[in-house]
C-alpha cells in the first residue's frame, strides 16, 4: 500500500508517519522535503510489517532503554532500530523498491 502524504505546519519536527499517513512539514524546501518522505516511507514499511501498533512499542521501548544508557534523548532517539535504519538510507531513493521485510533487523 502507498502512504497518504500529506502537508501540515508543524513546529519543530519536519516529518511523522501514522499509518497509513505521512505527514511533511510545509515549511521544507523541496530537497529536503523529498528526503524525509523517504525517511518516512521507510517508516511506513516498518509499521506495515509490525501491524502498526507493535511498531510504536518496540520504537518506545527501544528509545527508553537506549536512554538508561547514554541518559541523552537524542542519542537514545538516534539510536532506535528503525531510526537508523530510517537514516541510513534517506539519500538513497530507490532503497524503498530494494528493500528486504524486517531490514530494521540488521541495521
Ligand atoms: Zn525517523
Amino acid at each position: 500500500m502507498n502512504p497518504i502524504i500529506k502537508e501540515k505546519n508543524f513546529y519543530s519536527i519536519e516529518g511523522c508517519t501514522f499509518w497509513p499517513y505521512i505527514f511533511i512539514n510545509k515549511e521544507l524546501q523541496d530537497k529536503r522535503k523529498e528526503l524525509v518522505i523517504n525517511h518516512e516511507r521507510i517508516h511506513f514499511k516498518q509499521q506495515e510489517e509490525l501491524l502498526v501498533l507493535f511498531f510504536y512499542f518496540i520504537y518506545g521501548l527501544n528509545w527508553f532503554i537506549n536512554f538508561l544508557w547514554c541518559w541523552n534523548s537524542d542519542k537514545a532517539y538516534r539510536r532506535i532500530v528503525f531510526e537508523k535504519e530510517a537514516y541510513k538510507y534517506e539519500n538513497d531513493p530507490d532503497y524503498i523498491k530494494n528493500r528486504k521485510p524486517y531490514a530494521w533487523l540488521s541495521n
